[in-house]
């Protein structure tokens, strides 16, 4: 992994919900031994389809069950595991289990279009990230059409070159690319024309805002511009049903967020019942 990236997150690294470490070498160890027990699991968020009435997909979104005495959430580790290139490990284990798990939906007949994974840039840099996939959609047997892939603003700061061709393969492959918290950064349209992008995820942070003034404006343009490029637009983290209507009124009818679902455990979702709509 690049030298570089990791001093850029290690600025943005917070240890606030690490008390108890007096290092980084302690989480380090735990982080590996978590990972050796099997500590790491998976939850999935739901996202609504207000038109179909259906859920399209789920968000696959990692905790750490720590030495089985407190659920870690991802922000407090994800940021570390990135600088110290234990990501790699983490995200081959989260796209074996969500690929595992895809799979097993479809057989039990579980209604869905997609199964989604965040990936770190980190792990996309990696020059058997490509082989890696393709071994764990082989070894799961899920058809790669169901996957897809979440990604955020931080992938362009690298080799674009490398970057296009990479997720131009994994179109090519059939697998999904979504543009994660697009409206958090510096949020370039123009990306969104020039890479295979399939979804755009507006960033939660819009949500709460957007009957203070301004955001009402952001939101309605990403969600038409978005559909101008012929790409999916999904609302993150809707709590409320004004929020929704506000959505509906904007034309953006895929949907996720606490209003209809916080995450759930994979054995709750083929019972998963949408509340009416
Ligand atoms: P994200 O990919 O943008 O995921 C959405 C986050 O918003 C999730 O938090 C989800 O639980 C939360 N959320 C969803 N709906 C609502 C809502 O209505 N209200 C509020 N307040 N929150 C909502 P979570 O699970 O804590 O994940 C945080 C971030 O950690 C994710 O943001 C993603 O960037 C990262 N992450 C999670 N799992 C993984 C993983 O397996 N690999 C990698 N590389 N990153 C992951
Ligand atoms: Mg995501
Ligand atoms: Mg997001
Ligand atoms: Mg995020």
């Amino acid at each position: 992994i690049s030298k570089e990236y990791g001093k850029r997150n290690a600025v943005l690294f917070d240890l606030k919900h690490m008390d108890g470490y007096v290092n980084k070498v302690g989480l380090e160890s735990d982080i590996r031994s978590g990972l050796d027990n099997h500590e790491f699991y998976l939850v999935y968020q739901p996202k609504v389809n207000l038109k179909r009435e259906t859920v399209d997909g789920y968000e696959a979104l990692i905790r750490w069950n720590k030495k089985g005495k407190e659920i870690i959430p991802p922000n407090d580790f994800i940021p570390f595991a990135e600088e110290t290139g234990l990501i790699i490990s983490i995200g081959k284990y989260v796209l074996e289990e969500a690929c595992k798990q895809g799979a097993l939906w479809i057989k039990q007949g579980v209604p869905f279009q997609t199964i989604s994974v965040n990936i770190s840039p980190v792990e996309l840099e990696q020059y058997d990230f490509l082989s890696n996939l393709h071994a764990i959609l082989e070894k799961t047997g899920l058809p790669p059409k169901y996957l897809e892939i979440e990604m955020t603003e931080n992938i362009l700061m690298k080799n674009m070159d490398r970057l296009v061709r990479l997720l131009n393969e994994l179109e090519i492959l059939g697998i999904k690319l979504a543009m994660d918290d697009f409206g958090s950064g510096f949020s370039n349209f123009r990306y969104l024309s020039e890479l295979p992008i399939h979804t755009l995820k507006i960033d939660s942070s819009l949500m709460d805002r957007v009957f203070l003034g301004r955001d009402e404006v952001i939101v309605s343009s990403i969600i038409r511009i978005g559909h101008s490029l012929g790409i999916e637009v999904v609302a993150e983290g809707v709590e409320t049903i004004e929020v929704v209507e506000f959505l509906k009124n904007h034309n953006c009818h895929t949907i996720q967020g606490y209003y209809y679902s916080k995450p759930i455990e994979a054995h709750e979702v083929p019972s998963f019942v949408l509340k009416s709509i």
